[in-house]
């Protein structure tokens, strides 16, 4: 049998009695044409391995493997589902590997094993909303380093990684975010799209990680820097930033010690890092 000759998604669900468990944060894609496009969002696939994290019931996992990945290797929690994917795994003929694990504890180098080994490792997913930000910055900041990352995050939090300076929604998580990748929102959906709705809208953001990214202990330092100025984000920063080395430390760094952490910019932000002394 073929992929495309699969029954739908939802008969597979009701066929299994499988129904969503809200602790796994499960809210499923149903519809095929929605996870083509995700795939499609995540650009060409032939020719690279790509990192799923919760599968669930396989409809992004489907159009993965229609999308001409060498390997799709998903990473699942819920036991239920691994073995839900056995029927998958053996349609696709060796290119699917299902592992039952929790994806903030796997060390994705060893789980890709003998995959593919040199080609270009994409990470693809439908995030599980209460772990997407903890997941994002692992595979941003930690040792494994993914060639792109196409994740659906719940909409307010996609907006904050994609957010541009001086709007509401630059944080952070947008500095960090945009120090190490080129990040843009590719995809909004609606909370309806899945199956059961979440509370909240859901929007696609594809991450491609800069070349010249900043090394780990400019990284750490960046950390420390963003903590303390949006910590106390009304503040000037020549108060947020007064224990780690205040204006002197602006200054040094050509930021006004008079602007809010909001204004300044991520090149802003990186020449602050620069500044801060090794600890
Ligand atoms: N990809 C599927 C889809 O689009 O229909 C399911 C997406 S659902 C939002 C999130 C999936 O992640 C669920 O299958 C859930 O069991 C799984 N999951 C939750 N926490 C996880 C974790 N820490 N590690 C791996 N998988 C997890």
């Amino acid at each position: 049998m073929s992929i495309a000759a699969l029954p739908p998604l939802r008969d597979g669900l009701a066929a299994a009695g499988l129904l969503a468990k809200k602790s796994f944060g499960q809210h499923f894609l149903l519809d095929l044409n929605v996870t083509r496009k995700i795939a499609r969002a995540a650009g060409p696939l032939e020719g690279a391995v790509v990192i799923e994290v919760g599968p669930g019931p396989g409809g992004l996992t489907r159009a993965l493997l229609e999308s001409g990945a060498v390997h799709v290797v998903a990473v699942e929690k819920d036991p239920r589902f691994v073995e839900h994917l056995a029927d998958l795994a053996a349609i696709a003929e060796g290119r699917l590997t299902v592992v039952e694990a929790d994806a903030l504890d796997v060390d994705e180098s060893a789980l890709l094993a003998d995959h593919g080994r040199g080609l270009p490792v994409r990470i693809i997913a439908n995030l599980p909303y209460n772990v997407a930000t903890p997941l994002l910055i692992k595979w941003l900041t930690g040792p494994f380093r993914p060639a792109s990352m196409t994740l659906m995050f719940q909409r307010e939090v996609a907006d904050r990684i994609a957010a541009p300076v001086g709007s509401d929604a630059y944080g952070r998580l947008s500095v960090l975010a945009q120090a190490l990748a080129k990040a843009s929102v590719v995809m909004k959906l609606p909370a309806r799209a899945f199956t059961p709705p979440p509370k909240v809208d859901s929007a696609v953001v594809r991450l491609d990680p800069r070349e010249d990214r900043p090394s780990d202990a400019l990284t750490q330092k960046l950390e420390i820097i963003t903590r303390h100025a949006f910590g106390q984000r009304r503040k000037m920063l020549r108060s947020s930033l007064r224990g780690v080395g205040g204006e002197a430390l602006l200054l040094a760094a050509g930021v006004d010690p008079n602007a809010r952490a909001e204004t300044i910019d991520v090149d802003g932000f990186l020449r602050l890092a620069q500044a801060l002394p090794d600890s």
